[in-house]
């Protein structure tokens, strides 16, 4: 490919609304577009390395026996109605309807469209196990769409669904997607961890979440110093007796600092205000040195309605100033745009993540000043005072151990769901005796596109993107000097450029008449991890320079060696 054919949309400017450094990096490298709120255009360079990470998942999957289907985003509310999502999932789930006023939904998930599939299809045991799985568009209202194609929207999820006579198939099936999992990751080049995971409100037993460890993570992970125990928060809140935590609950508050931006936000102030509402408001001053965090906790909220942000200083309510330096003493973790803060104030806020995301609205007064609304709908103080989370040095719940918490960015999850959507469907079949069984089931999903910002998250430098080798867009860059002056220059990248790309390694020649400086910023911002530059000089020797994106390492390579060396 050339640059001059090609769709290269780099940008110098770091985007506002861009304050996560993968959604910043997709934006200025070119990677995508932001068409509206949680919703992305794919430009070539984002979409090549999509398809990477979409074709990893598709051998691990096929490795492992499950089959490729696809199933449309468009799906028939009667069926969300039999299992009665249609109520429970709230308003994530987008409703429209046809031209015949026939309701429908924008799939946030699949099960309802698979077990349709399979109680028609399948009748006897003898076509059990099922396993199938697709990499579709899902649509998912986010309350809060932030961190580019992290929480966004629409996004590509691979999803894949097991159907058993058996539980013990079913978890032969999960340990299979388990480990498919683990190669999927390892293949990537992630630093992942797999930690148990609630399976929430969709019953079954066994749930594991996928995590890229990051600072920017959303989701809070707690290990056990001494054990192989790994757990998201809020399953590890659940295995660990109260009695056992090392602090008394009065005596810690956590609560978790909101990442705040969208001025636009300030209008959901109106409307999630009403009486039973518990409003938490925080406020960082960034430019103070030490970066104090204000965080200001008040029960009730009549006169909040008319709490603006200018007015913030002013409000009589109880304020704790606590460094930052105090609050990574306290909790042990590092403070991201959100990360957890403990407060002693009078009043205890503690609610989860989700439940965040559920309920938060927030203005970026200026560039210094960041404060974060979060109302918590019909929370009562002493409910809510008692369901406080484990906290770095509690006891691991696995009983050796302490807990240490870490960030992570949810890449994968896995579910043995049982019977839940089966029986609410009639998915039966005739097992052997001629009896009738209702199917057990497994879900598993990889969030494809939320994997690409992961990677970022954990590959970057000051000067742009360094893609694992497994998903980079291109391998090779060539950047040649004054190839449009010099026949030489021309004639050798020419060259080079055609012995590369007939050896099947995928190279992006920069072709452009740019200055040498323009092209290097471009290259590295991309992330290509290898760089050749072609110079009039070098090759009176016979040698190009070759730059190594990971390592900044550079060598003169002959010529003669190049191809070798990519092959
Ligand atoms: P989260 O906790 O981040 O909201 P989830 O638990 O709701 O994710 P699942 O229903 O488990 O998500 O979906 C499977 C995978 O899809 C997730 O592990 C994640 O990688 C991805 N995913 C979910 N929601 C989004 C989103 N809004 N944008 C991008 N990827 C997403
Ligand atoms: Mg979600
Ligand atoms: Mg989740
Ligand atoms: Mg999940």
């Amino acid at each position: 490919m050339r640059t001059t054919n090609y769709l290269l949309a780099t940008q110098k400017a770091i985007p506002k609304d861009a304050d996560i450094i993968s959604h910043q990096l997709m934006q200025r490298a070119g990677m995508i577009r932001k068409l509206s709120s949680g919703l992305y255009t794919w430009l070539p360079l984002g979409l090549s390395v999509l398809r990477k990470v979409e074709k990893i998942v598709r051998e691990e999957m096929d490795n492992i026996g499950t089959m490729e289907t696809l199933m449309p985003l468009v799906q028939p509310s009667n069926l969300w109605e039999e299992t009665g999502r249609w109520d429970k999932f709230g308003p994530e789930l987008l409703r429209i309807s046809d031209r015949h006023n026939r309701s429908f939904v924008l799939g946030p998930t699949h099960e309802e469209i698979i077990t349709d599939l399979v109680r028609n299809e399948i009748s006897s045991y003898k076509r059990l196990p099922l396993s199938i799985y697709q990499i579709q568009t899902k649509f998912r209202d986010e309350i809060r769409p932030r961190f580019g194609v992290m929480r966004s929207r629409e996004f590509v999820m691979k999803d894949a669904y097991s159907f058993h006579l058996s539980k013990s198939s079913l978890r032969d099936n999960y340990e299979k997607m388990y480990q498919a999992y683990c190669k999927i990751f390892d293949r990537i080049g992630l630093r992942y961890r797999a930690v148990l995971a609630d399976s929430g409100n969709i019953g079954g037993s066994n749930s594991h979440e996928f995590h890229a460890l990051a600072d920017s993570g959303e989701d809070l992970i707690a290990f056990s110093n001494k054990s192989e125990f790994a757990a998201n928060i809020e399953k590890a809140d659940a295995l660990l007796p109260k009695t056992k935590r090392k602090m008394a609950s009065e005596s810690l508050k956590m609560v978790y600092l909101p990442e705040v931006n969208d001025v636009d936000e300030l209008a959901m102030e109106k409307k999630l205000s009403s009486s039973s509402f518990v409003k938490v408001i925080f406020v960082k001053a960034s430019n103070v040195v030490g970066s104090n965090i204000v965080a200001l906790v008040i029960r009730g909220d009549h006169q909040l309605n008319e709490v603006k942000a200018e007015k913030l200083p002013e409000v009589e309510f109880p304020i704790h100033y606590v460094d930052e330096k105090e609050i990574f003493e306290l909790t042990g973790a590092s403070i991201g745009a959100h990360g957890p803060v403990n407060l002693n104030i009078p009043y205890i806020v503690d609610y989860s993540a989700s439940v965040i995301s559920d309920f938060v609205a927030g203005a970026n007064l200026d560039n210094n000043y960041y404060f974060g609304i979060n109302w918590v709908r019909d929370a009562k103080i002493d409910r809510i005072a008692d369901i406080r989370n484990v906290a770095e040095g509690d006891p691991s719940p696995c009983g050796q151990g302490k807990l240490s918490l870490k960030r992570g960015i949810e890449i994968g999850h896995i579910f043995e769901l049982g019977d839940y959507y089966s029986k609410a469907m009639n998915a039966n079949v005739l097992d052997k005796t001629g009896k009738n069984r209702t199917l057990e089931m497994g879900s598993y999903g990889i969030g494809c596109t939320r994997v690409v910002a992961a990677a970022i998250e954990q590959n970057h430098d000051e000067f742009g993107i360094i893609w694992p080798e497994s998903i980079a867009p291109f391998n090779v860059a060539i950047i040649p000097i004054n190839m449009h002056k010099s026949s030489s220059v021309q004639r050798a990248t020419e060259m080079l450029y055609n012995t590369l790309a007939s050896n099947n390694v995928e190279v992006l020649l920069d072709d452009r008449k740019e200055r040498l400086g323009v092209m290097i910023n471009d290259i590295e911002l991309i992330g290509i991890p290898h760089i050749l530059i072609i110079s009039e000089r070098n090759l009176k020797e016979g040698i190009v320079e070759y730059k190594n994106r990971l390592t900044g390492n550079k060598e003169k390579m002959q010529i003669e060696n190049v191809i070798s060396h990519f092959n």
